[in-house]
């Protein structure tokens, strides 16, 4: 596992379970809501998207649904764009955010 430097002495991680809870820890990004990073927000259109799920695939955050079609949950989508460059079928545009 990673390594951590702490008072100039080296922390081994031995598994998962002995890193911190810390906002880039494994299973915490449930807790922790990324929306207030957002500058662009992805909206999928409909008429457009083929359902081939890729932008679930490659969201980062749990903030793409697999519903039918697939929904964007703003609580945790940050506004990377990453969807938008992997659509393969144009679904996703961008919009700026608070206008
Ligand atoms: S990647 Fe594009 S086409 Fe595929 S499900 Fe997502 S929005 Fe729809
Ligand atoms: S912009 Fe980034 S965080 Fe938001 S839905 Fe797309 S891939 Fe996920």
């Amino acid at each position: 596992m990673g390594k951590k430097q702490k008072n100039d002495q080296p922390v081994e991680f031995k598994s998962i379970k002995d890193m911190p809870d810390t906002p880039t820890s494994v299973g915490s990004m449930l807790v922790n809501k990324t929306s207030t990073w957002r500058s662009i927000r992805p909206v999928i259109i409909d008429e457009k998207c083929k359902r081939c799920m890729i932008c679930w695939k490659y969201c980062p955050e749990p903030a793409i649904h697999p519903t039918d079609p697939p929904s964007v949950d703003y609580n945790y989508c940050k506004g990377c764009g990453i969807c938008y460059e992997e659509c393969p079928f144009d679904a996703i545009i961008i919009e700026q955010e608070g206008k």
